[in-house]
């Protein structure tokens, strides 16, 4: 018969699910007991997701192999736990809102002034949340803020942000009717890519947001985008040319007729700048990808 549980040890639960939560961690299950055993455990098993549809993994490797399948853990909790506990908890707050506009405000309410990695307290002037049409077909996702982001809070508005408006003028839509976020909400230093563990801490809330935009596709903006979304370690020309079936880690949809979407990678638009020979492969990209949308490049475009 399970316990009823001390208040101060509910919430000490309370908060280290929470804890799991931001990590993206969100199923838990019950492991079968003894009847003599006390110590009710909680299986955090991940292998249940499809391995396509991952999200940040905190152990994989820049090797260029493909991740393997993240590892199931377990935490032993000292009593039987009420289920209800976790089904209040593991439920994202957005997920009872309808309108995609107030759920991400509720998600950047919970995100506050994020203190969860280093990047808040090496330079950053503001958290770069998300822009765009909240019900939009196409997002972009990039890796993280530069400083002209930083300085003006929104992602993609320099240089390459220019350039990405130009890709997406090309594919015959607005920059309005996409939605544009990053892998990081703070810029890294010195433009410094961001490292595993940060882009694993701040990924969670991208899922999220995700999960409340509902994309039919999702382009993964160079290799730190695609390797953190996908949890996959390949090279750009490996992981380019082909769609991905996504699903945001450790999220449910709270619409049925939404189970992920499709996911294609191209290069950063601040390599191309860098690059510009690479412009007609990343036109490939969105060529296949407005053919997977069913959209029409206007005459002019290119
Ligand atoms: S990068 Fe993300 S997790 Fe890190 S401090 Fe900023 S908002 Fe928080």
């Amino acid at each position: 018969m399970p316990r009823t549980l001390d208040p101060e040890v509910r919430r000490a639960l309370a908060t280290r699910i929470r804890y799991y939560n931001e990590m993206g961690i969100y199923d838990f299950y019950r492991r079968p007991s003894a009847a003599t055993d006390v110590a009710a455990t909680i299986a955090v098993d991940e292998e249940e997701e499809p391995v396509s549809a991952n999200a940040v993994s905190t152990n994989y490797a820049e090797s260029g192999e493909e991740m393997s399948p993240r590892k199931a853990t377990a935490v032993a909790m000292p009593v039987a736990v009420d289920e209800n506990i976790f089904d209040a908890i593991a439920l994202k707050p957005e997920q009872s809102v309808s309108d995609p506009v107030k759920a991400l405000k509720i998600i950047r309410e919970d995100l506050g002034d994020c203190t969860r990695c280093v990047l808040h307290k090496q330079g950053r002037k503001q958290i770069v949340f998300g822009v765009g049409d909240p019900k939009a077909e196409l997002m972009f996702v990039g890796e993280g803020p530069g400083a002209d982001e930083d300085a003006q809070g929104e992602p993609f508005v320099g240089r390459a942000g220019q350039l990405l408006n130009n890709m997406i003028k090309a594919m015959g839509i607005e920059r309005e009717q996409v939605y544009i976020a990053n892998i990081v909400k703070c810029r890294p230093p010195g433009n410094r890519t961001p490292e595993r563990d940060e882009c694993a801490t701040c990924s969670p809330f991208l899922m999220r947001q995700i999960a409340v935009v509902k994309p039919k596709v999702i382009v993964a903006l160079g290799a730190v985008a695609a390797k953190t979304l996908l949890a996959m370690s390949a090279s750009m020309m490996q992981l380019r040319g082909r769609f991905y079936d996504f699903r945001p880690a450790g999220v449910r949809s709270n619409d049925p007729n939404w189970d992920g979407c499709k996911l294609a990678v191209t290069y950063h638009p601040a390599f191309l700048l860098r690059d510009p020979r690479q412009k007609g492969e990343a036109w490939k990209d969105l060529q296949m990808v407005m053919k997977e949308l069913g959209m029409k490049a206007p005459q002019t475009s290119r």
